[in-house]
C-alpha cells in the first residue's frame, strides 16, 4: 500500500539545524533561502510530491517544529 504525506512547518519555530534534512529518505525537505523573524533559514518541502509521510523528519526534529499527516493513496 502507498502512502502520501505531506507536512505542516511551524516555520517560526525552526532553528535551521538541517537535523531533520538527513532524516528524509526521498530528499523533500530542504532550508529556504528567506529567513524567519529570528533570522534562521527555515525548512520548507521541496519536493513534496515524493514524501511518503514517514515522519522520520517529526521523529527527528528537537524542536518539534513538523507535523506530518499520511493518507492512503
Ligand atoms: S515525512 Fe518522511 S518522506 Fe516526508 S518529508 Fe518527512 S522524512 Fe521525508
Ligand atoms: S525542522 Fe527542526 S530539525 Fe529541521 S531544521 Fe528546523 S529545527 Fe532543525
Amino acid at each position: 500500500m502507498a502512502f502520501k504525506g505531506t507536512l505542516v512547518i511551524d516555520t517560526e519555530k525552526c532553528k535551521g539545524c538541517s537535523v531533520c534534512i538527513t532524516g528524509c529518505p526521498n530528499g523533500v525537505i530542504a532550508l529556504a533561502k528567506k529567513v524567519n523573524s529570528k533570522g534562521y533559514n527555515y525548512l520548507e518541502m521541496v519536493k513534496p510530491d515524493d514524501c511518503i509521510g514517514c515522519a522520520n523528519c517529526a521523529v527527528i526534529c528537537p524542536d518539534g517544529v513538523i507535523e506530518v499527516y499520511r493518507a492512503k493513496v
